[in-house]
């Protein structure tokens, strides 16, 4: 049985599928679509009303779409870029700057710092491993601006130093480092998803409650939408839920995972993000201001134009951006505070060419029970092959996919998507 993407998809009280994938994001779509190219008989179970998980493109809200979750495609050479090639989008993608005061450094001095970070000890701190190697004040305020885009999200001090300098390795054999070319979509996301989901069997509105997972079939207990309980039966089940979904139990595992696999969910943690979308009409962006701007006396402490590839704005889309503990103060409140705390923030942002906007919208991913935060993070402590651990399948039958799971690019779209490219070979 096929659907389309958008259709809302019954499920019989009882149901069997060879493969069952829990979660219709990028890592869970990117599985679903390549095992559905290969022949085989898939399930997507997805607790939301809608696809596409911490991607969420609205359309309705402005005359561009708008995304309440993940924005960016980060780094050139990341893996999606090929299926939006293979999809024809190449030519909706356009370069922007993350507006981050970053430097680029040359081989020699990568090297040196991978050469540092030869035996780093997993309890080491950012912080630590900068103060270490700078020699002088000038150095450290240098390598703090090389690592400046994990101070976006979390301060040095909560960030594994081990953990930063694998992924700087990682995306060196890439030809890459932290934080280099970034792109968006003209019209989002979502055509990418639906994409990915064409052909797909579908069910939304399906949260799944309990696995268990030791009989050669995997046997679910799910709740439909409307409170229906349901179960479903597969030889092979793919877990692609959220890393904050399964430090808050969200789904009962019958046997409890093995004690490596809970070690490393819980050796993670779950950055928080808060992403406020206003529009307006006409432009009102500073005048020969960058498209992304910030302020670290104010919070949330970046504005980004997210329509700035568009020549004769009629409407002015404006996302604004808080990240770590400066989330979890602006999310400890109710939205309407929060959009209040943004459109204060806008005064200062915008200046003489501040309005009321039309519309403001806010979605707090920190309390959304199917998402718990905004994408994982590796503070001091998680050992080397956290990563690995979440990835490994068990007992041949359940197998891990979603953001948290990859080495290469955690935290992006596009490492949710090679996540789900992985597990189809893993299943194949
Ligand atoms: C505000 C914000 C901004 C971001 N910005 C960027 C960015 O600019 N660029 C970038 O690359 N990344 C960004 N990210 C991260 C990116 O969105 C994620 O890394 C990626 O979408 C994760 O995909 P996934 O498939 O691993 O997980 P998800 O997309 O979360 O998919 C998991 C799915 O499982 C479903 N689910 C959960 N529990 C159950 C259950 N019990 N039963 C059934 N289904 C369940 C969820 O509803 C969800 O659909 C951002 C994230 C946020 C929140």
């Amino acid at each position: 049985m096929t659907r389309g993407a958008a259709e809302r998809a019954d499920i019989a009280d009882h149901t069997h599928a060879d493969i069952v994938i829990i979660g219709a994001g990028t890592a869970g779509l990117a599985a679903a679509h390549a095992l559905t190219q290969r022949g085989r008989e898939v399930v997507v179970l997805e607790a939301r009303g809608r696809i596409g998980g911490r991607v969420h493109t609205i359309t309705d809200l402005a005359d561009q779409p708008v995304e309440l979750g993940a924005e960016w495609i980060h780094t050139s050479t990341t893996p999606i870029r090929r299926a939006i090639a293979e999809f024809g989008m190449a030519d909706e993608e356009f370069p922007v700057s993350h507006g981050l005061d970053v430097i680029a450094i040359d081989d020699e001095r990568w090297n040196s710092l991978l050469e540092a970070a030869a035996d780093l000890d997993p309890s080491e701190d950012l912080r630590s491993f900068v103060d270490r190697l700078a020699g002088s004040v000038a150095e450290r305020d240098e390598l703090e601006k090389l690592f400046a885009f994990w101070t976006t999200r979390e301060s040095l001090e909560e960030t594994s130093a081990l953990h930063t300098m694998l992924e700087v390795a990682g995306n060196r054999t890439d030809g890459e480092a932290l934080h280099d070319a970034d792109f968006k979509l003209k019209r989002g996301w979502r055509p990418v998803l639906d994409r990915l989901a064409a052909g797909v069997d579908i069910r939304l509105g399906v949260a799944v409650r309990s696995i268990t997972w030791s009989d050669p079939v995997v046997q679910m207990n799910a709740v439909t939408d409307d409170g229906r309980a349901v179960t479903v039966s597969a030889e092979h089940v793919v877990v692609t839920v959220p890393l904050g979904v399964l430090q808050n139990n969200g789904i009962r595992f019958e046997p409890p995972l093995p004690a490596r696999k809970r070690e490393a969910i819980d050796s993670m943690s779950h950055v928080p993000v808060v992403k406020m979308v206003f529009v307006f009409d006409g432009d009102v962006w500073p005048d020969g201001a960058p498209d992304d701007i910030s302020d670290p006396e104010i919070l949330p402490s970046r504005a980004i134009l997210s329509n700035g590839w568009q020549e004769n704005r009629a409407q002015t889309i404006i996302a604004l951006w808080a990240g770590g503990r400066d989330a979890t103060r602006i999310e400890s409140q109710d939205v309407p505070e929060v959009l209040r705390l943004g459109e204060k923030a806008l005064e200062h942002y915008l200046g003489d060419k501040f309005r009321r906007p039309r519309k403001a919208i806010v979605h707090l991913w920190a309390g959304d029970p199917y998402a718990r935060g905004a994408y994982s993070h590796t503070p001091p402590g998680a050992r080397a092959d956290v990563r690995d651990r979440l990835a490994e399948p068990l007992n041949g039958r359940l197998f891990w996919a979603g953001e948290a799971t990859a080495r290469w690019r955690p935290r992006t779209v596009g490492g949710a998507y090679a996540s789900g490219l992985r597990v189809a070979d893993e299943l194949s």
